[in-house]
């Protein structure tokens, strides 16, 4: 049995911008569960930024950016929220080596947590390729990090650890 960081979000924790979940139903998310420990987290709320709160995006860049300093998260009301954006990411890789934990399964398209797609930082729906800031600081630190919709990826790595 691995342990498993995965999105709050994705275990049916209201902590979006929103205030919504957003539980998957598919079975392969359902088998990892079931056979796994899995340890849920949401970097933003960990930072501090409530429910609800304004959506944001990635200015100038990807998570990459954000980490060196070269790019900000901004909400779709002009606040700077790079510092808490950073700051989640970096309570998330805390939790990983606390618990040694390797993998991680993190939610699609979120600025901290997308794994190969993010919203393109104009709030127009619109995507580009690249990690979200928790994200890129887990795999810049050995976290192997899956999306919700790869989780038949995640099941063959651990099957081959098996
Ligand atoms: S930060 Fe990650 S876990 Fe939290 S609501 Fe956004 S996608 Fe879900």
């Amino acid at each position: 049995m691995a342990k498993i960081l995965v999105s709050a979000c994705l275990l049916g924790c209201k902590v979006r911008y929103n205030g919504s979940d957003l539980k998957p139903s598919n079975n392969d998310f359902d088998w990892l569960i079931k056979h796994h420990q899995i340890i849920s987290f949401c970097p933003e709320v960990s930072a501090g930024l409530p429910i609800p709160r304004v959506p944001a995006e990635i200015q100038c860049g990807v998570g990459q950016n954000v980490l060196s300093g070269n790019a900000k998260v901004l909400g779709n009301d002009g606040s700077d929220l790079t510092s808490q954006f950073v700051l989640g990411a970096q309570l998330a890789l805390e939790k990983c080596q606390r618990e040694n934990i390797a993998f991680a399964v993190l939610t699609e398209y979120s600025p901290s947590c997308g794994s190969n797609s993010i919203y393109n930082g104009h709030f127009s729906a619109k995507k580009k390729v690249g990690n979200g800031v928790t994200t890129s600081l887990l795999k810049e630190h050995n976290v192997q990090v899956y999306s919700q919709h790869q989780v038949h990826l995640l099941q063959l790595e651990l099957n081959k650890e098996s």
